[in-house]
């Protein structure tokens, strides 16, 4: 790929970022288009088309462990921008995939206890129940009070439910994350 011989590892993670995130890395001539247009390119610690660079050469535990997969919030705004139909977005969600079945150093916890409490919301409910999320999330970081207030005002103002509301067919839903893996 791009003149650059992998061995067998580095050419098997290449393989399977493609596979999970139905992409052709060697589609990318590193325009920067993409991250020209990524909103949230100044907080992370590589650029989005870095990861992809690092994913050419192979640099497996640095992509898994740089907060730009984490700090990424799946808006598509890289993929829609790229010339060549690398679906960025896409790879970024197969990376984080991979970060959590690998047990890889989490750059973000913080995103990543968040997220955990948005998939157990909706793999119970089939819906996101708010409350229980933001309760669920501020456990887990130990940081009960800090928002106590905003809580406040947004149960004043009924922006949060005090019970989640359920779909009907909760089954499906249940079916759909044992097919994915993401619950036992
Ligand atoms: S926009 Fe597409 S081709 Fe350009 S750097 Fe990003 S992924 Fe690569
Ligand atoms: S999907 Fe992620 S990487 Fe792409 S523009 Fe949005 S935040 Fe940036």
């Amino acid at each position: 790929m791009n003149g650059i011989t992998l061995d067998k590892t580095a050419q098997e993670f290449v393989n399977q970022v493609e596979e999970l995130s139905h992409s052709n890395l060697s589609q990318c001539w590193h325009c920067l288009c993409c991250s020209g247009g990524c909103p949230f390119s100044k907080d992370m610690d590589v650029l989005p088309n870095s990861i992809i660079r690092m994913i050419q050469f192979g640099m497996k535990e640095q992509a898994l462990n740089s907060s730009t997969i984490w700090l990424c919030v799946g808006c598509n705004t890289c993929s829609m921008e790229c010339p060549n139909a690398v679906d960025m977005a896409a790879i970024m969600d197969a990376l984080r995939q991979m970060a959590i079945r690998k047990n890889a150093k989490i750059a973000e916890p913080g995103v990543l206890a968040f997220h955990n409490a948005v998939v157990d919301s909706i793999s119970r409910y089939g819906r996101t129940h708010k409350l229980e999320i933001m309760m669920r999330y501020k456990f887990s970081e130990k940081d009960l009070f800090s928002d106590i207030d905003l809580g406040l005002k947004m149960l004043s103002k009924r922006k949060l439910d005090l019970l989640p509301s359920k779909v009907k067919d909760k089954k499906s839903i249940q079916s759909l994350f044992k097919m994915s893996g993401e619950v036992s």
